[in-house]
């Protein structure tokens, strides 16, 4: 009988962390190899926080069963240290769908190693009850249920999210003598909770220096502040990055304010504030957002650098502002119309949605 090996790539919470650190970083802590600037750990990390915030789902990596370790105890670390409850749920959630999307395509054998190994006493039966489901070409079919697994263990894991589904319940499965008997679909969805509960206990139990965090948390942070805004806001942050600055797709208030620069005014501090995070925000870096502010009256450029870098997360909290919403806009009179330009209530919306607009129109012409 052929060999059955795990992938630990598919499965990263099941390797120790200290064993992954050895291997790839001997003698280094998780907190000092994220805190370097750039690692496979603290890249892939980061990029899944986002995958995992917008569409809660791990994409295939290129490293190492230890680097992909390495990036799970990363990514829970970083949420442990926030005390993101709910982003902690939604890493178990994800991690979970990922395993039971690759065990979908293992076999048995290699599905009961895995239940196995997450402490659960599953086994291959060797004479599996069989339930007559009909009768084709004068012969009964049957489907059965080659695996067994404990009742209390059964119970524990459709006792949540489960309950609800008749699939699942204890009086739809064949029992006997203290076990149930399943397929491997169940088999999978039962290994899926324990993954998710696992992760969840993991998370209360990891260690981590604080103090060792800094860096790679603030990056974090804004990450999954700027995510989540973009979450909310319905659009798509991967995409908004690279649109950078078409002055045709800008909302009215935009374009009198560049326009009012481009002329020489001088803008009050929460015009320019505004004006530097809308621009930030759709990909400009400070070099170019500077050479919008150069004629102005009182331009310093030290200052200017200094003001712009803050705004765009660069300096001082590290955190990136977005511009005012429509409502602030008004309020403080920088808005030149009397209604909102859309259904979005920040021009940062109003643009994007102009910006898809133009694409769609640019779409129709070239078919
Ligand atoms: S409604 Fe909003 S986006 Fe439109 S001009 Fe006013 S502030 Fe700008």
């Amino acid at each position: 009988m052929a060999r059955v090996l795990i992938d630990y790539k598919s499965y990263p919470f099941l390797i120790n962390l200290r064993e992954a650190l050895e291997v790839k970083y001997p003698g280094l802590r998780i907190e000092d190899v994220i805190s370097l600037t750039d690692n496979y750990p603290r890249r892939r990390s980061l990029y899944l926080l986002k995958t995992i915030i917008t569409k809660g789902y791990i994409v295939e990596g290129s490293g190492t069963s230890e680097d992909e370790t390495l990036v799970f105890y990363s990514l829970l670390i970083g949420a442990k240290a926030l005390n993101d409850k709910k982003l902690i749920s939604k890493i178990a959630l994800s991690y979970a769908k990922y395993s039971s999307r690759k065990l979908s395509k293992e076999p048995i054998p290699l599905i009961i190693m895995i239940a196995r190994k997450l402490g659960l006493d599953a086994e291959v039966v060797k004479n599996p009850p069989r339930i007559p489901i009909g009768v084709k070409k004068r012969k009964a079919e049957y489907i059965t249920k080659p695996i067994a697994i404990p009742v209390k263990q059964y119970l524990r894991l459709t006792a949540s999210r489960l309950a609800r589904d008749p699939k699942y319940s204890l009086a739809n499965q064949i029992v006997d003598n203290g076990k149930v008997f399943i397929d491997r679909d169940i088999m999978i969805r039962l290994i899926e909770e324990e993954i998710f509960k696992k992760i969840l206990e993991m998370a209360d139990s990891i260690e981590y220096d604080i103090n060792k965090l800094s860096s790679y948390l603030d990056e974090y942070k804004k990450i999954l502040e700027e995510t989540r805004w973009f979450e909310r806001k319905g659009l798509d942050l991967e995409k908004a990055k690279v649109i950078g600055y078409n002055p045709k797709a800008l909302p009215p208030c935009m374009k009198n304010l560049i326009s009012r620069l481009e002329n020489g005014d001088n803008l009050s501090h929460h015009e320019r504030f505004t004006v530097a995070a809308f621009l930030t925000n759709i990909g400009l870096d400070t070099d170019t957002i500077l050479e919008f502010f150069k004629n102005t009256p009182d331009y310093n450029e030290k200052i200017a650098r200094y003001q712009v870098e803050h705004i765009a997360g660069l300096r001082g909290s590290r955190k990136k502002y977005l511009p005012y919403n429509c409502d602030t806009m008004k309020s403080l009179g920088i808005c030149p119309i009397n209604n909102y330009c859309g259904k979005g209530r920040n021009p940062l919306t109003i643009y994007y949605y102009n910006i898809r607009k133009m694409k769609d129109r640019e779409e129709v012409v070239e078919n």
